[in-house]
Order: C-alpha cells, then structure tokens, then sequence
C-alpha cells in the first residue's frame, strides 16, 4: 500500500479553489456520516480528512490530479448505503460527495434513454421516467436512499433483475473520471460494440476503485400494462425454494422471484406493527408476473398458483403490491432492530443449487446456535443470509463468526457460488476475497488496478490488497 499524506491546511485552500468554500468541510461533526456506510459494526469506520462537493467532472478531475500531486487517498460516495464498507475513507485523505450532481440532464422519448447526474436518488430515476410514460428497471431494496452512480459503481441488483438484469444491464454509457484525473466517456448509446476491451464494464462493479462516475446515460423501456403481484406460503424452507425452479422451468420470465424465511416474516411483522399472512408457520415467495393483457396476466396467475398449491403452498394470494414490497423492503432494518451487530453474507449461487445451499447453511448455523433471517433474489440465486450477534460476546462473535464465514464459503464455492451476488466485496469482505478468488483472477484485477491507478489513490484497500 503506498505511504499516504496527510492533508494540510494548505491542500484544503487547494480544495476551497476548486470546488468554493461552502463546499468543503473539516467538521468533524459534518464528517461522521462519510465514516460509514449502512454497514453498522463500528470496526469498520473511518474519518475523512476532508469532504468536498464538486458539481462538475472538471472539478473532480483537478481533485483527482491534486491527490496524485500529493499523494491522498480519494473515495467517491454516492448514497451511503452500501452493505461492504466500500465508500468508508480507511485510510482518511478526501471523500468526493456526488450529492450536489443531483440533476436528470436528458430524457428522450423516442429513443429512449435518460441522461442522469450521479447524486440522482435511484427511485427518482424511475419517477422520473414513468412521468414520461417509460420504465427504468434497475430497483434496488435501497432505492429511496441510494443514488444512481453507487449503483453503476456496486452493479447494483434489485427485485427486478432475474428479468432485466443487474444496473449493468440498464446503462448505454458513462463519462468517468479517471485515477490519474482524466475524463473519458466509456460505452455508447449503442446496442452493440466490439471495438476493444469493454472498458465500461470494467468500471461499472469496480466499487469506486477505477474512477468516479460524473455522467451515465440509462436505457429506459416501455412501461408494463399489466402488472401482478401473487404471495405464495409454504409451510417449509425446501418447499418454498423449490418452486423457484418450477416457476422458470414453465416457460414464465417473472420480473421478481423474492424469498423470506418464516423467521424474517415473523421480524418484519413485529417491525412493522402490521400482521402478515400465515405468519405462525409461512415462508414466502412473492412473484411479480408482466402479461401483455389481462387474459395473459390471468392465464400466468393460474398456472402459477398450481404449481405452488402442487409444491405443497399453504395458500396463494393476490398481493397487495404496496403492502408486499414494503414488508420485503423492510428485511434489514427488521433485522437491525433485534441486532444492531449482524454479518450480512450476500452469496450467490446457480438459480439450480439455491435449495442446497439454503438447506446446508441453515445445518451450519445451526451447529454454531446462530440466530439467522434470510431473504433471497431467489430468482438470480442471490441469498442475503444475516447472522445475528444478539447478546453474544465479541470474543465468542470473532471466533464463531469465523469458523462459520470458513465453512459456508467452502460450501458456496463447491456449489459454483461466489462470495457476494450484489453487495460488492468493498473492504468488508476484503479477507474473504483474498482467501476464495482464483488466485490468477486476482493477478489480474491487481494488475488492472495498478495500471490505471499507478499511485494507489482510488478507493484503496478495498476488494483485495495491492503492493
Ligand atoms: C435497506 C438496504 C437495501 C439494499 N438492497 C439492495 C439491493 O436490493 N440490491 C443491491 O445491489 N444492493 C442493495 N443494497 C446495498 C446498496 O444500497 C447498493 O450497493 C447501492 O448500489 C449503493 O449505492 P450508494 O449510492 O448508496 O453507494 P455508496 O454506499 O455511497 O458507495 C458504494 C460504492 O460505490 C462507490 N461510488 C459511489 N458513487 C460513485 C461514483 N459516482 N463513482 C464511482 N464510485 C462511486 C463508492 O466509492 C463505494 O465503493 C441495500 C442496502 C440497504 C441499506
């Protein structure tokens, strides 16, 4: 890691000239908020020197020089709710806040597409298309708090990306700023290209580290007619996963396939004061089916709802989408409420290997008397596997944590998993991607990073180490 230096007074007047007084601060106060992200075990924070507010590339581009010139550490921050501690400033120097760049620039309706800031919340995105008619499919759980450029940076998933895939899927191009402060525009409004390396999806999942995202142009599609939300219970875990398969393998695209377990509904319920269906007993999987006319919506509900009654479901229902979302939407902060401390593990796996990996790890936990809440993508294969600390000890959290971490990763990899489906790796899961990743395949991202970051000053310390 290089040897950083500390800022200056001096090098904050340098900020002040670039970006105006009024957007930069050494408050220590005004500070704590860029020290963590939703990522809650103190551990992992860490004070910036300085927070800056640029409002345009040029301006993050003559930050970017400066820290190079002196050799401080930058992190770009968009919403603050990343899971991986990856916006934290680990070793202090400069956070850039994109939350002055808040502005939709362009939406043209005819060829579709949206010109966005990156400080643009990701829900107003899609208010921002549907007032035009169109749809912007990316939807994270975080949308009312994270922002558009967080999630081109972490790739964000979402509910909706077993139909439409991840943001990745949703963005034409972007203008990014480069470590060494160069600004270049990456991808195109094209539906195809082969004209060298896809440099756009390099960054786009690089969680900060290879250059921060000023402008993104975003595909928008045709608004769903008819839309219906099915809320399946099913007395067990393996019944529940099950139908997953069932669902895709009968020829219908959902646009959501959700999966809570019983004990994740039974915390929703107590945090949202509201009763749930079959709560005493029911693990859910809520289905968003897309249908080009009532007919085909009622044509999907039928067959849906007997494959479910055929895989053992308790009942069917038609849900009420605000009720549903709100109560799916609420697994973390249900879950945060009966433990401030938990280790949110984002693994992923085949969609055809989920109901092996949520029936071992379930054993697993088991063996350590973790008290675990589960909620899935069940769709893409992506488990959010929450252990809580509760009361536990530190020292029995550290030790137990570990050897269970040990054993559920081995078991992800044997599954043809990988660490993390949507969360990123950022500096939490750092010594778990140093442990798992093909050792070649992180040759290569270190060489990656040290050839367009020769200084070390983008993001460091996060995905894995460099030298
Ligand atoms: C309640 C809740 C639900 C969630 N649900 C989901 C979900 O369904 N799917 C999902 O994928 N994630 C989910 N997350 C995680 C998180 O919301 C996403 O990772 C999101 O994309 C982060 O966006 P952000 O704006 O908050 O980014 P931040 O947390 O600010 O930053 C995340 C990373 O992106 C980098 N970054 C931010 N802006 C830029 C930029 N302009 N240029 C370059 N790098 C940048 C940062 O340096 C950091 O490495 C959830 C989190 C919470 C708290």
């Amino acid at each position: 890691m290089a040897d950083y230096r500390r800022v200056t007074s001096v090098l904050v007047e340098e900020l002040v000239k670039i970006v105006g007084a009024k957007n930069v601060t050494v408050d220590p106060e005004k500070m704590e908020t860029y020290s963590h992200d939703e990522e809650t075990d103190p551990r992992y924070q860490h004070m910036p020197e300085v927070v800056v507010f640029p409002d345009t590339a040029a301006q993050i581009a003559e930050i970017m020089q400066l820290a190079n010139r002196e050799l401080i550490p930058v992190v770009a921050r968009g919403g603050g709710t990343g899971l991986a501690a990856a916006a934290v400033p680990l070793f202090g120097g400069i956070v850039v806040s994109t939350e002055r760049m808040n502005q939709v620039l362009e939406i043209d309706e005819e060829a579709m597409y949206m010109v966005v800031q990156p400080g643009v919340r990701t829900d107003d995105v899609q208010k921002a298309a549907k007032e035009k008619g169109m749809f912007y499919a990316g939807d994270p759980c975080s949308g009312d708090s994270c922002v558009i450029g967080g999630n081109v940076a972490t790739n964000a998933g979402g509910n909706r990306a077993i139909k439409y895939g991840t943001t990745r899927n949703q963005v034409y191009g972007f203008e990014v700023v480069t470590p060494l402060g160069k600004i270049v525009r990456l991808g195109g409004r094209l539906e195809k290209s082969t004209t060298g390396y896809s440099l756009d999806h390099l960054v786009m999942g690089s969680e900060g580290t290879l250059g921060i995202i000023t402008e993104i142009t975003l595909r928008l599609k045709p608004m769903p007619q008819n839309v219906i939300d099915l809320l399946a219970i099913f007395p067990t875990i393996d019944q529940a996963i099950g139908i997953v398969a069932k669902v895709i393998k009968a020829g219908i695209t959902p646009t959501c396939v959700e999966f809570m377990d019983n004990a994740t509904v039974k915390s929703v319920e107590h945090f949202l004061k509201a009763k749930q269906p079959h709560s005493d007993v029911g693990n859910y999987i809520i289905i968003q089916v897309e249908g080009q006319s009532d007919e085909d919506i009622e044509d999907k509900s039928v067959l849906l709802d007997e494959l479910c009654m055929t895989n053992g479901a308790l009942e069917v229902l038609v849900a009420d989408p605000a009720k549903i979302w709100h109560a799916r939407k609420s697994f973390l902060e249900a879950a945060r409420e009966e433990s401030l401390i938990q280790s949110k593990e984002d693994m992923v796996v085949p969609v055809n290997r989920i109901a092996a990996l949520m029936h071992e790890a379930a054993e697993i936990s088991r063996k350590y008397s973790f008290i675990t809440r589960i909620a899935s993508h069940a769709g893409d294969g992506n488990v959010h596997f929450h252990v809580l600390k509760g009361d536990m000890s530190e020292q029995e959290w550290d030790s137990k944590l570990k050897a269970f971490q040990k054993e559920i990763y081995v078991l992800v990899y044997k599954l043809g998993g990988k660490l993390s489906g949507e969360h990123g790796i950022g500096y939490k899961r750092r010594q778990l991607m140093e442990e798992y990743a093909d050792p070649v395949e992180l040759e290569m991202m270190r060489a990656i990073k040290k050839a367009l970051d020769p200084n070390l000053i983008l993001n460091p310390g996060k995905i894995f180490l460099v030298e």
